[in-house]
């Protein structure tokens, strides 16, 4: 399968420092996604089991013969990611490597503007808070 890249886009509105990548993927392609993402130095993912429709309709999901949807929806994970913004294309390509099987059913990202980020444990706010310790800015940082 070629790689392919998100198409360039215009610049993101409304204009945040942080954004939250939210990608809805095959749920057997979720560790592939997790661990290129955690090896890039996006450390902070969550993940939550959801259904829906797409183009890919209630058809069902089917990997190693075991069947995922109990009903006429799919089976998905949604994966969010908040990240500064000159991180969110390499996640995004990096979500796109390794969830892509480019049949129907692939998924779909939404970048959505965040606001603010709170350490709960520190009380910081901001990019203190959003940046973590061994992560994508410390990689580039110290390397
Ligand atoms: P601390 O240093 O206090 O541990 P932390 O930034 O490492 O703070 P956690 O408290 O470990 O954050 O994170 C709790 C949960 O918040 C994680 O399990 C994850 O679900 C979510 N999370 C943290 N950072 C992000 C992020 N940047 N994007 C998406 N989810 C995140
Ligand atoms: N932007 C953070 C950093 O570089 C990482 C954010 C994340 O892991 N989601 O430290």
């Amino acid at each position: 399968l070629p790689l392919i890249r998100a198409q360039s886009s215009a610049d993101y509105f409304p204009d945040s420092k942080f954004y939250k990548v939210e990608a809805i993927v095959r749920p057997w392609r979720v560790q592939k996604v997790s661990s290129a993402l955690l090896k890039m130095g996006i450390r902070g993912v969550t993940v939550s089991d959801v259904r829906g429709f797409g183009s890919q309709g209630g058809s069902t999901e089917r990997q190693g013969g075991s069947e995922f949807s109990e009903d006429d929806f799919v089976g998905k994970v949604k994966m969010e990611i908040v990240v500064s913004k000159d991180q969110v294309e390499a996640v995004i390509d990096k979500i796109i490597d390794e969830a892509r099987t480019g049949e129907i059913g692939d998924g779909k990202i939404f970048l959505v503007p965040v606001s603010d980020v709170i350490r709960v444990r520190t009380g910081e706010r901001g990019e203190k808070a959003e940046r973590m310790t061994g992560g994508l800015s410390d990689m580039f940082s110290n390397a």
